[in-house]
């Protein structure tokens, strides 16, 4: 079997039409603009990337971008009275602090004291609560991403057997949760995972969001199950720097019935959930219908 490739890019660039379309109504019919406020502490070269990515994408879908960068030494005080404000400014609907924060910082303290409903990252405390309770949060980027992928692969989820390798609280856990929630059989593997190629073989469905390249070979693969491929992992190879996932590529697309690429998979979709959640933030503060097909 060779895999059906499936293309992050060119899904994401759908979710983005959709999230501009809604923006565009949004302005016409009520005079609302939604706006991101995104907080980056310190000079991290890769989130400063993250950070310029993300304001030109929320510009492109005709949203507000509000950028407040602050230098490393930043206080808690400081940061959290930074948030404060932004939670009670009515013309910003998302509020993302750029993770990882300096080291003097306390990261939960500063991301449970952005208002829920703004959490368009979804790692305040009451979200997660939420998502796990089955109730309406704002739900994690990259498995919402993820998320809107496979429903888009397959439809109905229902019944499969999902293995999610990986139990972070940014991916795994809410992946996991998700898969549920679309009534999957769930497992969730780690790093004390007694036999993991066993348990991989059983899925129909594999999630890696792991960080380390290419550890999970075709031949764990079931013949014909959906591979998505979280991981993110910079490799020298043949004296060049490439990026590679979580999954061994070519010997899973040999296998697999569906695979995400790296570059090209999950990571798009990680912005374009961003804007979709801004949206979704935007439109539930203004007692509005939520945008359809692309909330969890
Ligand atoms: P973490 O390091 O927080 O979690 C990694 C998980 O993998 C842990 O639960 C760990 O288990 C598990 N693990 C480690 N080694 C093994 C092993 N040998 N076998 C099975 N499980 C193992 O990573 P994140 O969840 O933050 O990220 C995972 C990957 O996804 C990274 O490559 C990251 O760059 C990428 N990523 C990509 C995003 C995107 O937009 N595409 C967004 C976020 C992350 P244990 O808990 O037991 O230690």
């Amino acid at each position: 079997m060779v895999a059906q490739v499936i293309d992050g890019k060119a899904f994401a660039a759908k979710v983005r039409a959709q999230v501009a379309d809604q923006v565009a109504k949004l302005k016409e019919e009520n005079g609302i603009t939604p706006g991101l406020a995104v907080v980056l502490v310190g000079e991290d070269p890769a989130s400063q990337v993250y950070v310029r990515s993300k304001g030109k994408q929320t510009v492109e879908v005709g949203m507000n971008s509000y950028e407040h960068k602050l230098e490393a030494n930043t206080s808690e005080e400081d940061l959290l009275a930074l948030i404060d404000k932004l939670n009670s400014d009515p013309a910003v609907h998302g509020i993302l602090v750029q993770l990882p924060l300096p080291k003097h910082l306390n990261e939960d303290l500063v991301i449970n004291s952005i208002d829920p409903a703004k959490d368009v990252d979804g790692f305040h405390i009451s979200n997660v609560g939420l998502l796990g309770t089955g109730q309406k949060s704002m739900v994690p980027c990259t498995p919402l991403g993820c998320l809107m992928m496979l429903r888009e692969h397959h439809g109905s989820l229902s019944g499969m057997d999902a293995v999610v390798i990986g139990r972070s609280n940014i991916v795994g856990k809410p992946m996991a949760q998700l898969l549920l929630g679309d009534s999957c059989t769930v497992t969730i593997a780690h790093s004390r995972t007694k036999d993991l190629p066993d348990v991989v073989r059983r899925a129909d469905i594999v999630v890696a969001a792991v960080g380390r390249p290419e550890m999970v070979p075709g031949d764990w693969i079931k013949e014909g199950a959906t591979v998505i491929d979280v991981g993110i992992n910079r490799i020298e190879r043949d004296g060049k720097n490439k990026l590679v996932g979580d999954v061994d590529y070519a010997s899973a697309a040999e296998r697999a019935g569906a695979i995400t690429p790296v570059p090209g998979g999950v990571g798009p979709m990680t912005i374009a959930c961003l804007l979709a959640n801004t949206l979704t933030a935007c439109c539930r503060a203004n007692g509005l219908p939520e945008p359809e097909g692309l909330t969890a």
